[in-house]
């Protein structure tokens, strides 16, 4: 017989987004999980009620592509402004990227950082390493819980020489026989800096050149590079932010060919062109570049034909300073993307450009395949209550200086959007309610490789 025992939390009078179907229900939580999805009346009884007044719950997004900083990049941005800008956001599980100082590129390195994370981290938090220097390294910093490898082909960021493809083959095998994902940020090096070198001659030095310095043949050419790796190696490549036609008709052509692979597209590469740079300036400059107009319908194309697995953010803050200088070769390349991400896609599916279903499929339940987290990522019973209660109809205009991240700029200042995160529930506790961050710090799990 089964006993009807009262559980922490009931959510009611909701739309719940399950796997793309909404329905009208509510959400019994217990000890940080969904214990039962259900009309209400069939719900259990709970120490806290909330009626979510009609609204729509997603799953919290989680968000593969955040720079977190912290350590000795505090002042760019920190564990907790970071999550609190996440939580913010309706995001409430992040992956962090390696590029930090010191580089996550060993167990040592990662289990400091997985400190820092612990004591402040609203939402949970997971972690990329770099690849570090000995290859029986890479095992124990699965072990250490390293949820996957980033590749940075157009910087020496780790332990790897990224230009020998011998070097990159060993790593790859090493992460296939761990179970885990390399992730890869695709421009080739070489490209790079030798267009750079002729820009910086011939005195160009504004946002134009930079785009040019940054061509689409640069992203096709590492992406078919790594492409040969993956399979030799038969480990799962995630191409980051994949920004160009010609980047995409080569992750389309593995895809086609039953590769292990998976791709990304940000926000800002979606819904912004070059055009931007005269508007915003270094503001608006991230790396890879915003592309043509014609490359943005690529993307949009491909969204729409199920080719894109993942949306995320590539959220990189930097400061003021760092962004406001003379010449492009001195500005800091990224821009803050969690508290923009989901009201610009909400934007996009109330403008029927997307569909619910597949917002939630490219934030939340795609990412938490690829990198293994398992226990998040979509609403049913036994999982984590990540979620976020939105509003769909809720209009507003972005404004960086309301940021909780300390990158207060974003090339989508000014733009209206309609669709707002109302509050973000992390491991079952409401995180954030209206905009403000209502809970204690270290709400946020670390999650780790299992
Ligand atoms: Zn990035």
């Amino acid at each position: 017989m089964v006993r009807c025992l009262q559980v922490d939390t009931v959510l009611h009078n909701a739309k719940i987004c399950i796997r793309g179907t909404i329905i009208e229900a509510g959400i019994a939580i217990d000890e940080g999980k969904i214990v039962k999805i259900a009309k209400t009346t069939n719900l259990p009884a709970a120490s806290t009620k909330t009626d979510l007044k009609g609204h729509i719950v997603l799953p919290g997004l989680i968000d593969c592509h955040v720079h977190m900083r912290d350590q000795q990049l505090a002042y760019k941005e920190t564990f907790l402004t970071g999550t609190s800008a996440a939580a913010a956001g309706g995001i409430t599980s992040v992956i962090d990227m390696p590029n930090n100082k010191p580089v996550t590129m060993g167990s040592f390195s990662l289990t400091e950082r997985m400190k820092v994370a612990e004591k402040h981290a609203l939402t949970n938090v997971a972690f990329n390493s770099a690849f570090p220097k000995r290859l029986e390294e890479v095992a124990e910093v699965v072990n250490a819980g390293a949820v996957g490898f980033k590749v940075y082909l157009s910087n020496r960021i780790g332990g790897i020489d990224v230009d020998d493809d011998e070097a990159l083959l060993a790593a790859f095998r090493e992460a296939a026989a761990k179970g885990v994902p390399v992730a890869v940020h695709a421009e080739d090096r070489e490209i790079i800096e030798e267009r750079r070198r002729e820009m910086e001659t011939a005195g160009q030095n504004d946002a134009d050149a930079y785009v040019a310095a940054h061509p689409p043949e640069a992203e096709m050419q590492s992406i078919q590079r790594i492409l040969q790796l993956v399979k030799k190696s038969g480990v799962h490549v995630h191409f980051c932010h994949v920004s160009s036609k010609l980047g995409l008709d080569a992750v389309l052509v593995a895809k086609k060919a039953g590769l292990p692979v998976s791709c990304e597209v940000t926000p800002h590469n979606l819904l912004l062109s070059s055009e931007q740079y005269s508007r915003s300036g270094f503001f608006a400059l991230t790396d890879p570049p915003l592309r043509t107009q014609e490359d943005v319908y690529a993307l949009w194309s491909a969204l729409k034909r199920g080719f894109i697995d993942v949306i995320a953010s590539d959220h990189a803050p930097h400061t003021i300073e760092e962004k406001n200088v003379n010449s492009v070769w001195d500005a800091k390349a990224g821009i803050p993307g969690l508290e923009t991400t989901l009201s610009l896609l909400l934007t996009q599916v109330n403008k029927a450009h997307l569909s619910l279903a597949e917002l939630v499929r490219r934030t939340a339940e795609e990412p938490s395949k690829i990198f293994h987290l398992n226990k998040r990522g979509v609403l049913e019973e036994g999982r984590w209550a990540d979620l976020v209660v939105v509003d769909m109809k809720r209009e507003y205009t972005i404004d960086s200086s309301r940021f909780l991240s300390k990158a207060k700029y974003s090339p989508f200042d000014g733009m209206r959007v309609k669709g707002k995160p109302l509050k973000t529930f992390v491991n079952g506790k409401l995180v954030m309610d209206e905009g403000e961050i209502i809970s204690e710090q270290n709400t946020g799990n670390i999650v780790r490789h299992i």
